[in-house]
C-alpha cells in the first residue's frame, strides 16, 4: 500500500532491509526514487534527529557517478527518510554470494569505480565508515566496463556517523563491520578517510578470493587478526595488483594510498587482467574455536543450513535484530592493548587448496557429528545469549563524547 513519507514522496514496494531501516521503491515529483526509511527507535531519537539535519549539507552536496545520490532528507513525524536515487540493480554482496569469486577484471573495474566515488567524498570531507559489498550497488542499467561489470556506486554514506551518537555509543566502543574494520579503529583510533581504503583493499580480496583477509570465527578473533596479523598472498594475481593490496591493508594508515591514486593506479593495472579466470583457491582454515562458537552451532541458532556463517551477525545498535540475511555490523569494546599484543606480526591462515573440506567443519569431522548435535542445542543457547550481550554492549554506552568526526582530513 502506498505511503507518503513528507508532503513529496510516496513509498510502494520493499527494496531491501538494513541494519538501520527499510529501502523502499518511492516516487517522487522527477520520477522514481529509493527511500531509506530509518528504524522507528532511531526516528524517535531527537538527537540522531538533530545530527540527520546538520549533515544534510555534506550528504545532499555529495554528487559523483560512483555515489547513490542523496536527493533529500525528510524528518515528518515519526518518520525519518533518506530519499535517493533509484539504482536498478543488485547490491555487490548479492552478485557475490552467487559467483562466489570474481573475475579479476571485474572485480578491479568494480573496486575502481568506487575508489572514484571514495575519493570525491574524501574531497569533501566525508568519510564513509562502513564500506562493505552490501553498500556496494550494481547498476545493471548502466554501460558495460571491463570484465563485463556494471557500473558500482557506493551508498550509505553518512549513515553509520548519523547512528554513532553521542547517547549511543561511548567512545570504546566500535561501530562497523568486522571483516572490514581497519586496525586504527581496533584499537580506538578516530576514524579517517584511510579507513574507508582499508575497507575497500578488503572488499577487493574478497572478490578475488572469496573470503575477507582477516575474517572468520569469533568477532574478537577477527579484530585482533586485524592488528596483528598480515595478509596472505593470492596465487595467480599480477604482482602490481597484489603490491597495490598489501599497500591498502598496510596497519599504518598513513601507509595506505589516498582513494584517487588507488583509481589511478588500478586503472594501470586493469589491462593486465583482461582474461584471467577467477582465483581458484578456498577459504583457509578456521582458527579453533570454542565450542559455543562453532560454525555448526551457529548454524543451528541461527537457523542457517551447514555450511555455517563466517561471520558474527551482531546488530549496529541496539534493539536491532540482525540483518534479515547476512552479516552485519558489531559494537564491540575497544580490546585492550595487552589483549592485541599476539607478539610480533604473524600470517593470516594460508588458503587451503580449492575443494578441500575445511579441518574441524562438519563434513570433515563426519564421524564426530553424532556426538556435536549433542552439544549443539547448549551452545546455541549460549551464541544467543553472547549476540544479546553485543546489543547490551551498544546499549550500555551513555553520555560520551562522540567517536569521530565525519569531517575527515586526508588520510
Ligand atoms: P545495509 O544497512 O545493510 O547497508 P541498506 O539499508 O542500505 O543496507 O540497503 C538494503 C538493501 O536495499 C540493499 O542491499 C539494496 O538491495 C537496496 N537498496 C539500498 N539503496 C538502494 C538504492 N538507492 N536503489 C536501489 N536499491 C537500494
Amino acid at each position: 500500500m502506498a505511503r507518503n513519507i513528507g508532503s513529496r514522496y510516496t513509498t510502494h514496494q520493499i527494496l531491501g532491509r538494513g541494519s538501520a531501516g527499510t529501502v523502499w521503491l518511492g516516487e517522487g515529483p522527477e520520477g522514481p526514487v529509493a527511500v531509506k526509511l530509518l528504524r522507528e527507535d532511531l526516528a524517535s531519537d531527537q538527537e540522531l534527529v538533530g545530527r540527520f539535519v546538520q549533515e544534510r549539507t555534506a550528504l545532499l552536496g555529495l554528487d559523483h557517478p560512483h555515489v547513490v545520490k542523496v536527493r533529500d532528507l525528510v524528518v515528518d513525524g515519526n518518520d525519518l527518510a533518506l530519499v535517493m536515487d533509484l539504482v536498478r540493480g543488485t547490491d555487490l554482496r548479492t552478485r557475490l554470494d552467487r559467483e562466489r569469486r570474481l573475475a579479476p577484471e571485474a572485480a578491479v573495474a568494480i573496486i575502481t569505480d568506487v575508489a572514484e566515488g571514495l575519493a570525491a567524498a574524501h574531497a569533501a570531507g566525508v568519510v564513509h565508515r562502513d564500506v562493505k559489498p552490501e553498500n556496494i550497488l550494481l547498476d545493471m542499467e548502466g554501460p558495460l566496463g571491463p570484465g563485463g561489470a556494471h557500473p558500482a556506486l557506493l551508498t550509505d554514506f553518512g549513515v553509520a556517523k548519523l547512528i554513532d551518537t553521542p547517547g549511543r555509543t561511548k567512545a570504546t566502543r566500535i561501530i562497523g563491520t568486522p571483516d572490514y574494520l581497519a586496525p586504527e579503529i581496533v584499537e580506538g583510533l578516530p576514524p579517517r578517510a584511510a579507513v574507508d581504503i582499508y575497507a575497500l583493499a578488503t572488499v577487493l580480496y574478497e572478490l578475488l578470493a572469496g573470503f575477507t583477509p582477516f575474517g572468520g570465527g569469533h568477532p574478537g578473533a577477527v579484530l585482533r587478526r586485524h592488528v596483528t596479523e598480515t595478509v596472505v598472498p593470492l596465487p595467480g594475481i599480477p604482482e602490481e595488483l597484489w603490491q597495490l593490496i598489501v599497500q591498502c591493508l598496510a596497519k599504518a594508515p598513513a601507509s595506505r594510498l589516498r582513494a584517487s591514486e588507488l583509481a589511478t593506479r588500478l586503472k594501470d593495472v586493469l589491462p593486465l587482467l583482461k582474461g584471467i579466470p577467477p582465483l581458484d583457491v578456498d577459504e583457509p582454515d578456521a582458527e579453533p574455536a570454542p565450542e559455543p562458537y562453532e560454525e555448526d552451532a551457529y548454524a543451528t541458532a541461527t537457523g542457517a543450513g551447514e555450511p555455517g556463517p563466517r561471520r558474527a551477525a551482531v546488530p549496529l545498535v541496539p534493539g536491532a535484530s540482525a540483518d534479515s540475511n547476512r552479516d552485519t555490523h558489531t559494537s564491540m569494546r575497544v580490546p585492550a592493548p595487552d589483549e592485541l599484543s599476539g607478539g610480533p606480526l604473524g600470517t593470516a591462515r594460508a588458503p587451503r587448496p580449492a575443494g578441500a573440506p575445511r579441518p574441524g567443519s562438519a563434513r570433515h569431522k563426519a564421524g564426530a557429528v553424532r556426538k556435536r548435535r549433542i552439544t549443539l542445542a547448549v551452545a546455541a543457547v549460549v551464541v544467543a545469549g553472547a549476540l544479546g550481550a553485543g546489543g547490551y554492549l551498544a546499549a550500555s554506552g551513555e553520555d560520551a563524547p562522540p567517536q569521530d568526526s565525519q569531517q575527515s582530513s586526508q588520510p
